[in-house]
């Protein structure tokens, strides 16, 4: 039989250890709603593919503690922990199924969040993980980044973006930049290529309005390799031309 009520003494245990570490306490009701998206994801995806991670601990692992590596960082960036006098718009692009954004509102529900995406299924089963863990100042937005950051409600009006396997950087900072307001900050979630990525990518953040501020190493406690989160700030606004259609961010990246 499986337990439907949460027991803090064997659920999620990873995840509380490691986030931890990560320097994110989370309380037993934060646990709890992890532990029902955990729940939500592993049913969906026998339906419908939206992760080839489903092991409990891997997920814990690879998918929370990785989103909530940029937490520390977004607090630290953007005083998330210090009296704000609204909340912090935060938009994931290309979210699948809600890395990071989920973890990182569960994590810190001050947030103001907007998940993305282009697939309609992915939207679906985000409105509903909304729903079931009563996520407040949470939607959901179906379509192509590069679509909706030309629309004036989506184009410079968020405070942060934040995007993880979506994109080489030189395609996606075109997806996201234009998204973001001026003085704010694109985090991206990368793995050890990210070095030989930001070269490659140098000219397109200059070009999009943005300025780089860190490259940030990251460990993920039970987690094997490097990571890079890549804080990118935006210091003037993107030029009218950004982002173009047709595929051409990533057909033709801006070299
Ligand atoms: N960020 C998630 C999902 C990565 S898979 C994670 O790290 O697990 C990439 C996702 O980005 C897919 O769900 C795809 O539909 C979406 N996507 C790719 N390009 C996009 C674009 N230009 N605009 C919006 N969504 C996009």
């Amino acid at each position: 039989m499986t337990a439907n009520r949460f027991d803090p003494a064997t659920q999620m245990q990873q995840l509380r250890a490691g986030a931890r570490t990560l320097g994110v306490d989370l309380t037993p009701a934060q646990l709890d709603q992890f532990e029902r998206y955990y729940q939500a994801l592993v049913q969906w995806n026998r339906k419908f593919n939206l992760t080839a991670i489903t092991d409990y601990e891997e997920v814990q692992a690879k998918h929370f503690l990785d989103s909530l590596a940029g937490a520390p960082i977004l607090a630290e960036e953007l005083g998330v922990t210090l009296p704000i006098r609204r909340p912090l718009h935060l938009v994931d692009v290309g979210t699948g199924a809600g890395f990071p954004g989920i973890p990182l509102k569960i994590a810190e529900p001050r947030i103001r969040l907007t998940l993305m995406d282009g697939t309609g299924k992915k939207i679906q089963f985000l409105q509903q993980v909304i729903d079931e863990l009563a996520l407040s100042n949470a939607e959901t937005v179906q379509g192509r980044a590069e679509e909706l950051g030309r629309r004036p409600a989506y184009r410079g009006q968020f405070d942060a973006v934040t995007a993880r396997a979506v994109a080489p950087l030189n395609t996606l900072v075109e997806y996201l930049l234009p998204l973001v307001r001026r003085e704010g900050y694109a985090l991206i979630y990368k793995g050890p290529g990210a070095p030989e990525e930001f070269v490659a990518a140098r000219k397109a953040i200059g070009v999009l309005g943005g300025e780089t501020t860190r490259m940030v190493p990251v460990e993920i406690p039970f987690v094997e390799g490097r990571r890079f989160i890549l804080l990118i700030k935006k210091v003037r606004r993107t030029p009218d031309l950004y982002p173009r259609g047709q595929g051409l961010a990533r057909k033709q990246p801006i070299r």
